[in-house]
């Protein structure tokens, strides 16, 4: 049995055919794309869900779409990263594909994909963290997604780190987690400090003892670490997945946040817990969206 989904993010747009049972890519296509028009969207997510179906008998089989924004059905309420606001995605495509269309956040669907098919599998009960270009976040509690009175919980990117004031955030609010630990914001950060280069280059500077690279990484990894283990003490989830480009490249983080998880976090919750890296890589919001479709 096969899925559809499609992962829409700021860059790239990417496509793929998934067996259920295994969450394997059966056939998958990639579009870079710069025109972040939502009629250019349309035609570039139908012409590349095209590519990946010809040759599957996929039949009327519906589709599953991440969106790394906020959605609420068919309409992407607000994605920062495509300038979108109140954008209804999900009618026009649907009317494209000639397919059902099931719209869903990119966060979601990465710890839907986790859950099925990757580092949570059998787990009823996770907290996924990823760190990219920003940080988010998806709760799954008794073997379902929480989304909150209005579909807005899990925006642990945007926790306050610090009482008052601190870095401004892409959210247009101030202090946020994200502001200080998402790959741009950091990397921003770095620049302004006189620290060169990724993420990556920041944990290496750290780790050889650089003075000013150390006190950025402390703050910034110390304070998603010690949030991740406040969020364990109130969720008590079996599995913490964490991912995304900048967790995925940087090791030294993934120590810290588990040392810190499992040092910090109460007690009772901290037992038997896993913290887990993302084992589908880039395509856990892939497979997740299209899992996500057939459920
Ligand atoms: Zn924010």
């Amino acid at each position: 049995m096969y899925a559809l989904g499609v992962d829409l993010g700021g860059t790239n747009a990417r496509a793929a055919v998934v067996e259920v049972s295994t969450g394997r890519l059966v056939a998958s296509a990639k579009e870079s794309w710069t025109d972040r028009a939502p009629e250019r969207a349309v035609q570039a997510v139908a012409a590349l869900v095209g590519k990946v179906a010809a040759g599957h008998d996929l039949g009327g089989l519906p589709v599953g779409v991440g969106v790394a924004g906020m959605v609420r059905g068919d309409v992407v309420v607000n994605a920062p990263n495509l300038h979108w606001r109140d954008v209804d995605f999900g009618g026009p495509l649907a009317a494209a594909l000639g397919r059902p269309v099931h719209l869903v956040n990119d966060l979601s669907a990465a710890a839907w994909g986790e859950l099925k098919a990757g580092a949570a599998r059998g787990a009823a009960d996770t907290f996924t963290v990823f760190v990219g270009t920003g940080v988010g976040s998806a709760i799954i509690s008794g073997g379902a997604l929480l989304s909150g009175a209005t579909g807005v919980a899990g925006e642990f990117g945007h926790l306050k780190v610090v009482a008052d004031g601190g870095r401004a955030c892409g959210c247009g609010e101030h202090g946020c987690l994200e502001a200080y630990m998402g790959g741009a914001k950091l990397t921003e950060w770095m620049q302004e400090s006189g620290v060169q280069g990724t993420p990556a280059d920041l944990e290496r500077l750290a780790l050889e003892g650089v003075t000013t690279a150390k006190g950025l990484y402390d703050f910034a990894v110390g304070h998603l670490a010690l949030a991740i283990a406040n969020q364990v003490t109130v969720l008590n989830p079996a599995v913490v997945v964490l991912g995304g480009g900048v967790l995925l490249r940087c090791p030294g983080m993934v120590r810290r946040i588990t040392e810190v998880v499992m040092t910090r976090a109460s007690v009772a919750a901290r037992a038997g817990l896993q913290v887990q890296l993302a084992t589908l890589g880039d395509d856990s919001g892939l497979v997740g969206a299209a899992l996500l479709s057939r459920r």
